[in-house]
């Protein structure tokens, strides 16, 4: 995929080209091409002309920043005012929210063209984008694949040319296992370089907002973008990035990669020789492999359910019909109410997770499961500070595997979670990542995933930037040649 967002912005600065005309061609666009693969549940044409409007009497003065009249799309868990916001969920179908998420605000300032709401899996639990209630996001590179998950919609939307670039939420891999299946790039953030306000919570301590577009520059330009404190989210931190002019800058020589066995074992063959090429490349430029020792990923993975499951059913408690959420008809009682508000708002994943949630804090097991979760989490951090004392990055594959055909059956929802295997610990641990799209098998693409340091995303975004300009473009018949 190619660099998008400055080729446009100087195309729009010169006049060659109004914000509106691009914005209509993309209307278009979606409108042929959306009912084939349900990367949107709802469109906002009419706010998308309003802000193409405000672009470009902004920049027919001569300002306006690079975003100013790019379109994109917003994962349908991010609220904005007035407009569907729905999490793929029954219990919020109708939802419209009268306030817009922090990041909708920073971008609508900045003149940026919002398209419509992305599908997901319900409440962003999932990884495969088929647990919502709309028929799934199908994978642009072949249409009988999913798009992954839990931001499918975002993800399938940027790699159908449905979007300039897409924002999705990632809690433990959401943004960056679905950019890796569909072939783009997707950036998972530290967590509280973005502000979370107005995005629906699911597991509030590992939430994180991130972008998934077409090159790492576009994903650069939007994150220094979105990022930054907002007195709205506690948890959000006084940061002021410029990664995109740190692209470039990136010194390979003295870099030392951190890699462990562990992170391909089981992995599919083709997702094994694409990590071991890129490998190869970081070696050849210059930079020292060095292996890692990392905590048993199994066990992560449960540490990462069990705290993920627990702070969804707090988050969800509020959808009982009276406060918030679908309401049941024909009941006689309160408790029925919400008894059968919830029972019918709900889809099995979601149901799964409350309860998986609500036993892992109820007490005489808080001690045993949540209580010995966190404790493992305040380890897994440290373990990656001293490993973050030895290198300067991790590389592991996004995901094992790639696309798997839609409606595949499992015969355990474990089966699904380990798609996620070598994502969760990045959002255990609060670290930033990025998936950047390599060769997986036949024309479908995989992931290769850089982590860093906690704030860490300038030399992240201009690692990244050297792989994908030196190894990706140069060795390109197509686009995923690692
Ligand atoms: N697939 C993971 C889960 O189902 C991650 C979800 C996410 O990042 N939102 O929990």
């Amino acid at each position: 995929m190619m660099e998008m967002i400055y080729p446009l912005s100087k195309m729009l600065k010169n006049r060659e080209l109004s914000a509106v005309e691009l914005c209509e061609s993309y209307i278009k666009k979606i409108e042929a091409e959306n009912k084939k693969l349900n990367a949107y549940t709802s469109y906002t044409f009419e706010k998308a002309r309003k802000n193409a409007a405000f672009a470009d009497s902004v920049l027919r003065t001569g300002k306006g920043g690079v975003l100013c009249g790019i379109p994109l799309a917003l994962k349908d868990n991010i609220c904005t005012q007035g407009d569907l916001t729905t999490c793929a969920s029954k219990a919020l179908e109708s939802y419209r929210p009268c306030y817009s998420a922090a990041v909708w605000e920073r971008l609508e300032r900045e003149g940026a063209v919002l398209l419509g709401k992305t599908n997901m899996d319900e409440f962003a639990m999932g990884s495969t984008g088929e647990t919502g209630i709309y028929p799934p996001a199908k994978n642009p590179n072949d249409i009988t694949r999913i798009a992954g998950g839990s931001s499918s919609g975002s993800a399938a939307a940027v790699s159908a040319g449905l979007s300039v670039y897409s924002l999705g939420s990632d809690t433990g891999g959401s943004v960056r296992q679905p950019a890796a299946m569909c072939g783009a790039v997707g950036l998972k953030p530290t967590y509280g370089a973005v502000s979370r306000y107005g995005l629906i919570a699911h597991a509030s301590s590992l939430d994180t907002i991130g972008v998934i577009a077409s090159s790492v520059r576009d994903a650069a330009l939007v994150f220094d973008s979105i990022s930054g404190r907002d007195l709205r989210d506690m948890t959000s931190c006084d940061v002021n990035y410029n990664t995109a002019s740190a692209l470039g800058k990136a010194d390979v020589k003295n870099m030392t990669i951190g890699f462990s066995e562990q992170f391909i074992n089981g992995a599919e063959k083709t997702v094994i020789d694409s990590v071991k090429a890129a490998l190869s490349f970081f070696e050849k430029s210059g930079a020292e492999i060095i292996e890692i020792k990392m905590p048993d990923l199994e066990q992560l993975l449960a540490v990462y359910y069990i705290i993920a499951c627990a702070e969804a059913s707090s988050n969800l408690g509020r959808y009982d019909g009276i406060r918030y959420g679908h309401r049941a008809s024909d009941c006689e009682s309160a408790e029925e109410l919400i008894i059968k508000s919830r029972s019918e708002g709900f889809g099995s994943e979601v149901k799964r997770r409350i309860l998986l949630g609500t036993y892992v804090l109820s007490s005489g097991y808080y001690d045993e499961y949540y209580k010995k979760a966190c404790a493992v989490r305040e380890k897994l951090k440290e373990d990656f500070d001293s490993i973050f004392n030895t290198c300067n990055f991790v590389l592991t594959p996004t995901s094992p595997s790639v696309a798997r055909p839609l409606g595949t059956e499992v015969t355990s929802p474990v089966e699904n979670y380990l798609s996620d295997i070598l994502t969760v610990p990045v959002n255990i641990a609060g670290l930033p990542a990025i998936s950047l799209p390599v060769k997986g098998e036949g024309a479908l693409p995989a992931g290769l995933q850089l982590i860093g340091k906690r704030f860490g995303e300038s030399e992240l975004m201009s690692a990244a930037y050297f792989f994908e300009q030196n190894c990706l473009l140069s060795l390109s018949g197509g686009e995923y040649s690692v």
